[in-house]
């Protein structure tokens, strides 16, 4: 037992995900020090403590994330998840610091406005390495009702008007920041408008991206969703479960897509990034042209739905960008050297090949 809460043995602290999370948060390994979660939404099925909302500490957190990091070769960390024993505990903030010392990339989704005490080493990671601070946030102060009727599914979270906060006061240290708005709740958190007021003030607060997400409930985590739905919009109940048919998915695949339109639009008219740029100068320079081509595949594949393309170039584009990640030359070199046959030898299609041949000419 530490203080007021409990402890828990773990063995690793840092998760390393075998392909990054490319064209969202360019995420290859995530930690944190807690287990659970406080703020019980109801959308969430991300609480490793099960259903109940009680958080615990992980034993030794704080020397075993800094062993470990020792240990990885550079590529972006993803912390966060600011509960409130963060205010006494501050586990984040000695791991931010280790983050800082061994000069990783660093990005945080955030909710919780706790994250702006530690904004002098955050800069500080910003300056010497990288930094891209994503708040969570659907909806905006300038939208109250919808702001009330969401917060409904995230009762125990700051509201719009603290999020935004967050967002400007990173954005007046030059920390990169943006929206994560996720999920978006059908019929609730959807419309034109509601989009658009949260993009009004993603710009405002000085964020330089906004990035979209759906709705994803699993089961067996999607009970605590239903009834909030249920309890709070009876009427919206067979709408929304009409949109999760799952032997119509093609119906939710098309208001995604809509979605998305929506929002790149929104996000030209106002001046804002769909995506965060990767930070390529992290890694090895003979890689570099492969990050970047990389990304440029990532993002083809992030917005082929938008863009009208099949599920199946979605994949081929997803998979070209993992295959790319994961060789260890370069690829701009071998195609200098042994031209079309070394794209040929990554056993891709003629057509898949010509488009990434394209790509490597615009970088030599
Ligand atoms: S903030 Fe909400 S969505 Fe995130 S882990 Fe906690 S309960 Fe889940």
């Amino acid at each position: 037992m530490k203080g007021k809460y409990s402890e828990i043995k773990v063995d690793k602290i840092i998760k390393k995900f075998r392909n990054i999370d490319g064209g969202w948060s360019w995420t290859k390994y995530i930690a944190g020090p807690y287990l659970g979660c406080s703020f019980g939404c109801a959308y969430c099925y991300n609480l490793e403590n099960g259903e109940d909302d009680s958080v615990t500490i992980k034993h030794g957190a704080v020397d075993k994330f800094r062993r470990e990091l020792k240990e990885l070769p550079k590529d972006v960390i993803t912390l966060g998840d600011y509960q409130p024993a963060e205010a006494g505990e501050r586990l984040l903030r000695a791991m931010l610091k280790i983050v800082a010392e061994n000069n990783f990339p660093l990005h945080i989704i955030e909710k919780s406005p706790l994250v702006v005490d530690d904004i002098d080493i955050i800069k500080q990671i910003s300056q010497n390495s990288w930094a891209a601070i994503s708040v969570s946030v659907t909806s905006s102060p300038d939208d109250p009702d919808t702001s009330a009727g969401l917060n409904l599914f995230e009762p125990g979270t700051a509201t719009a008007t603290d999020r935004f906060k967050i967002m400007s006061e990173m954005s007046k240290q030059k920390i990169l920041t943006g929206a994560y708005c996720v999920p978006v709740i059908p019929f609730i958190g959807d419309s034109a408008n509601t989009i658009e007021a949260v993009i009004k003030s993603t710009k405002e607060a000085g964020g330089k991206y906004f990035i979209l997400g759906g709705l994803v409930i699993p089961e067996p985590f999607d009970q605590l969703f239903w009834k909030t739905l249920k309890d709070n919009f009876p009427k919206l109940e067979s709408k929304v479960k009409e949109l999760y048919d799952i032997n119509n998915s093609a119906k939710y695949l098309s208001y995604l897509k809509n979605l998305e339109v929506l929002s790149t639009k929104l996000c030209d008219k106002y001046g804002l990034w769909t995506h965060i740029p990767r930070p390529i100068n992290h890694y090895p320079k003979k890689l570099r042209p492969n990050k970047s081509i990389a990304e440029y595949f990532y993002l083809k594949s992030r917005f082929a739905r938008s863009n009208g393309l099949s599920i199946k170039m979605e994949d081929a584009y997803l998979a070209l960008a993992f295959l790319l990640d994961n060789l260890d030359y370069n690829i701009c070199h071998d195609y200098q050297k042994q031209d079309f046959k070394a794209l040929e030898d990554l056993g891709l299609t003629v057509e898949l090949a010509k488009e990434l041949e394209g790509q490597i000419r615009v970088r030599l």
